[in-house]
């Protein structure tokens, strides 16, 4: 079976010739597949009833994920999608709308999009680690979690604006899929999104980040830090040592020269682990005069018992960040009270 949401709109259109059809086919295609969002191949009702048998009968299909759950904040701004995929597993998927920065007077809709069950790095911080590594997603169980939102979002008149790869997994342990739903989702014949709306988020694998600047793209990057030494970082992050910190801020900076793109440099502040004036300083120095930004997330609950620290010590790192010249902001959290916020998300605990 091979999910219609798998191909790049080119190899769709050279599958529609090889199997005797004008091109133009294809594009009856991947326009309900884009704004139509049909459930099966026979939804499609311009194609030719041969032409549906035909692509039927060879084992496409269309829907690698079944919506299972949906449970949506109390604001109404949270919204989290449990799918069923073909793969047997489901996946979590996370729906963000903030009414305060509207685009065309919609809200800005960000989905936080999935990449593997589960997750291999096993931070200590994060619930999505704590289960360990369950499997890859394919890009067709990635793009379908956009589909999902977009169709539910059209319903009201509203679009998909943004995507951040900061759910389940590490995006850079599952490249080529990862990267294929990316360029499926900003093919201008495909979902069709900005590249500048899309933000990839990696635990800082080098390797990963060297290959996406690569890729000319102008996708965002978001680096996840944590600390600002090897010792503290291989504490948060036990999996994570193959690239010291040296090496990954170097890796950030040269996407950002490549790409022209800042680079986020994600940091989860924990109550008296990396949340001292010291290591403010010490991750102030480290990244001053390089043009990053620093993305602080005072951390959200999760099974461990890392505690939050107050506002003040937040605050007080932002300012030691901010007075040595580092970009710098905090984060505004969505979706704790649904256990739909950063870390929190794993299969097995809904709701
Ligand atoms: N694996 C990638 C992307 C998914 S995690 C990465 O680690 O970057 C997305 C973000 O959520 C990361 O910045 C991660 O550090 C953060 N995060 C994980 N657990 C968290 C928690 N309990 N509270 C707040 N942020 C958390
Ligand atoms: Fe994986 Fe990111 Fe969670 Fe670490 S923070 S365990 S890399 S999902």
């Amino acid at each position: 079976m091979t999910d219609l949401y798998r191909f790049f709109p080119e190899e769709l259109e050279q599958l529609i010739i090889d199997m005797g059809y004008p091109r133009y086919r294809a594009d009856q295609i991947l326009l309900p597949l884009y704004y139509k969002f049909p459930k099966n191949i026979s939804d499609i009702k311009q194609l030719p009833k041969k032409l549906i048998t035909e692509l039927t009968e060879s084992g496409y299909t269309i829907g690698s994920a079944k919506e299972t759950h949906r449970v949506v904040s109390e604001d109404g701004d949270t919204t989290k999608l449990l799918l069923n995929l073909s793969n047997d597993h489901s996946v979590e998927t996370v729906l963000m709308q903030y009414a305060s920065s509207k685009i065309g007077g919609h809200p800005r809709s960000t989905i936080c999009v999935s990449t593997q069950i589960g997750c291999a790095m096993g931070c200590v911080f994060c619930a999505t680690g704590q289960m360990g590594f369950e499997t890859n997603l394919k890009a067709e169980h990635i793009v379908s979690q956009v589909i999902h939102f977009e169709e539910i979002l059209q319903q009201r008149g509203e679009h998909v604006t943004n995507l951040v790869f900061m759910g389940m997994g590490e995006p850079m342990a599952n490249y080529d899929e990862m990267i294929r739903a990316v360029k499926i989702l900003t093919h201008p014949k495909g979902f069709g999104m900005g590249q500048r709306h899309i933000t990839i988020s990696t635990i800082g694998i080098k390797s990963g980040i060297e290959k996406l600047a690569e890729e000319n793209l102008q996708i965002g990057l978001a680096i996840s830090l944590h600390a600002p030494n090897n010792t503290l970082r291989k504490k948060l992050v036990p999996t994570a040592t193959l690239n010291s910190v040296d090496e990954i801020i170097e890796s950030g900076y040269n996407y950002f020269k490549k790409t022209g793109r800042r680079v986020t440099f994600e940091y989860a502040l924990m109550d008296g682990i990396n949340d001292s004036s010291e290591i403010a300083h010490d991750l102030a120095k480290l990244l001053r005069g390089n043009g990053s930004h620093v993305n602080l997330i005072p951390i959200n609950p999760t099974a461990g018992d890392f505690k939050r620290p107050s506002n003040n010590r937040v605050h007080e790192f932002e300012r030691i960040l901010f007075d040595a010249g580092v970009n710098c902001t905090i984060r505004i959290e969505k979706g704790t009270e649904i256990s739909a916020a950063c870390g929190q998300l794993r299969t097995d605990i809904l709701g």
